[in-house]
């Protein structure tokens, strides 16, 4: 039998993007909202499942340094209150590498306007007498990131269902978006014999994006992660938040590599930052790959002073990757009941928040309360 729903906006797709956007819809409007999920929340096939990420101002492009200071300042402390709950632990944090790729990050972070009491410039010695677990290998400088944060990011995308779900946002899980039906006022979605009427679609659905909307102007590349994580070979408490510097290496054999704490797990989590090669397929079963495991194990070892026993385990996530690693957030060209939040390019989890509110905003307004978003839109937009 087919049940029919009516909601004011419905978002499809529930990762944290997705769920940030229902949660900042439940604070806008007392209208009904729902949001449709293929599996169940936090499932492992997407982007957005695990205990940990990283949140950083040490940023190579100054918009996204200015977006995290928003972030920072507003959206999290803002859901961290309603959670009732710290979902950002403070962490050490450092940048390094050679030459032209710090630099990058360096001239970035000043463009945005943060002194070294948010991201300071450290000379090598000096960074290794503050941080002895670090060799800092083929580093020009450190940038020391006072700003750092491990997000807690399974207690996030928690927080983001249970306060929506509290405030009367229905979400349905186990039903994908098969058909999309703009050919009336508002937006007829069809999942199996479920039948949803809106005025207002959301399109959070990270590397399946592009089956639902085709006619994205921007390429999409799903890209499969490895990530392992790793237990000390001698103290046990080495890799317990704050004992060591969560990293990001940039610019060695051009690519960036960046580790952290599993929180208080004493795993070390890293992985390499991949952001190109082949479309994946978001279907594909896929174990992690062991060659990169242990080419993660060697990384640990030629950057870090402490060592780095086996791997406990090791894990695959996608990346849903734009040319220009720029997010794409905005309505479709000529289509306002259309908003899409997708090509987080592997650094979306710590604006959730904030890029739950813009998804929100344009949902209900066409124009969103974040003066750093307003500004660049033509950069973020979907056509
Ligand atoms: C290994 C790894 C490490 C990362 N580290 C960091 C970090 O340190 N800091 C940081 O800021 N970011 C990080 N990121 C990036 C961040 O996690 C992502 O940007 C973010 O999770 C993207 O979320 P999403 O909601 O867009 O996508 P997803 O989590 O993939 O969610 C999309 C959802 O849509 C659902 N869906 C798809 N199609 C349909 C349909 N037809 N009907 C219904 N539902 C559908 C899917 O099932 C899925 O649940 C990392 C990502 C990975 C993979």
């Amino acid at each position: 039998m087919t049940t029919r729903h009516r909601y004011a906006v419905l978002v499809v797709g529930g990762g944290v993007m997705g769920l940030a956007t229902l949660e900042a819809l439940t604070r806008r409007t007392r209208a009904p909202v729902g949001l449709l999920e293929q599996h169940t929340l936090a499932h492992s096939r997407g982007s957005s499942h695990g205990a940990v990420r990283i949140a950083r101002s040490a940023y190579a492009d100054a918009v996204y340094a200015r977006l995290m200071q928003r972030a920072y300042a507003e959206d999290w402390p803002r859901l961290a209150a309603d959670a009732g709950e710290t979902l950002l632990l403070g962490s050490p944090g450092c940048f390094f590498g050679a030459g032209a790729a710090i630099d990058t990050y360096r001239d970035a972070v000043r463009a945005a306007g943060l002194g070294d009491d948010a991201v300071e410039e450290l000379a090598v010695d000096e960074a290794r007498r503050r941080y002895p677990s670090m060799r800092f290998p083929n580093a020009a400088y450190v940038l020391d990131d006072h700003t750092c944060h491990v997000v807690a990011a399974d207690r996030t995308t928690a927080a983001l269902a249970r306060l929506a779900r509290k405030r009367g946002a229905a979400i349905h899980e186990g039903h994908a978006l098969l058909e999309l039906d703009l050919a009336g006022r508002g937006v007829r979605v069809v999942s199996g014999d479920v039948e949803i009427d809106c005025d207002a679609v959301v399109v959070t659905a990270g590397p399946w994006v592009r089956r639902l909307v085709p006619k994205l102007a921007r390429p999409l590349t799903a890209l499969r992660q490895t990530v392992a994580f790793f237990r000390p070979s001698a103290d046990p408490a080495a890799f317990r938040l704050g004992r060591f510097p969560l990293w990001c290496e940039v610019g060695h054999d051009d690519a960036m590599h960046y580790a952290l704490p599993e929180l208080d797990a004493g795993l070390l989590k890293i992985a390499r930052h991949r952001l190109t090669g082949p479309d994946d397929d978001p279907d594909a079963d896929a174990a992690p790959d062991p060659a990169e495991v242990e080419r993660l194990r060697e990384v640990a070892s030629r950057v870090m002073t402490v060592a780095v026993g086996t791997a406990e385990r090791a894990d695959t996530c996608l990346y849903t990757c734009t040319p220009t690693e720029d997010f794409v957030i905005g309505a479709l060209p000529g289509e306002r009941r259309v908003v899409i939040g997708a090509g987080f390019s592997g650094h979306g989890f710590k604006f959730a928040p904030l890029v739950g509110r813009v998804l929100a905003d344009l949902a209900l307004d066409g124009r969103s309360s974040v003066p750093e978003f307003e500004a660049e839109r033509a950069r973020f937009a979907a056509g």
